[in-house]
């Protein structure tokens, strides 16, 4: 199967998509520039099936092993499919995730810098990475910490790390937007144009306070069991 291929549609990713679309014309945004990331982790190929038969083609996923176990024989069965990393990567699987990922959201230590700098040179490719800064100061989630943002862009620059962009993934419970706004604010400030922000309880707040991927995944599988 291909694009060209009649596309079945798929009821959640058509109201994710509506929304996307109501949120970005409101913000005055072209919808089309902003990217739905299907958070596909813990769900299965048959559950995968029906988003790729109606066309989605950019997937996410949290763990390299999982994804490299159940997306290879997807990959066959549909072209075009980007996969992106979402979930922390500890630097020893930095290669298989440079060969695996189309995109990588969290980057966010200077370790992981230097690891992800030799698994491109060893791969061959330059895998385009999202910052993850930790906007609500809560060290067990990753992110790299506000005042280390400067010092870790600076070094993903020197070892030529493609940075495009900032990531962040807001405490639980609590409104979103003003830490939308600040990650929108520190990209601003860096000059970078990507804001990896939004998953299914808050993305159309995102696209409105300046999301270009939004993460969602429960919207469009259910829940994770
Ligand atoms: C699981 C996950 C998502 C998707 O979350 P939903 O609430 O299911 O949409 C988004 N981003 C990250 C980093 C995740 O781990």
């Amino acid at each position: 199967m291909d694009q060209t291929t009649q596309h079945a549609p798929y009821a959640p990713l058509e109201t994710v998509r509506a929304e996307i679309a109501r949120a970005a014309a409101i913000a005055g945004h072209d919808a089309a520039e902003i990217a739905l990331v299907a958070v596909s982790k813990t769900h299965e190929a048959p559950a995968i099936r029906p988003l790729l038969a109606a066309g989605q083609r950019v997937f996410g996923e949290n763990r390299v092993q999982e994804a490299a176990a159940k997306w290879p024989a997807l990959r066959e069965e549909y072209a075009g499919i980007a996969l992106h990393l979402v979930g922390s990567l500890q630097s020893n699987k930095a290669e298989e995730a440079a060969a695996f990922f189309d995109c990588i959201h969290s980057l966010d230590r200077p370790k992981l810098v230097s690891a992800l700098a030799r698994a491109f040179d060893k791969v061959g490719r330059q895998v385009p990475c999202f910052v993850q800064v930790d906007v609500g100061e809560e060290p067990q989630k990753g992110g790299c910490p506000v005042a280390e943002l400067p010092a870790l862009l600076a070094a993903a620059r020197a070892a030529e790390v493609p940075v495009v962009g900032l990531m962040c993934v807001p405490p639980a419970g609590i409104e979103p937007a003003p830490f939308f706004a600040f990650l929108d604010k520190l990209a601003a400030d860096h000059g970078l144009s990507g804001r990896s922000m939004g998953m299914s309880g808050d993305f159309a707040t995102a696209i409105m306070l300046g999301a270009t991927h939004v993460r969602v995944g429960t919207a469009l599988f259910g829940a994770r069991g």
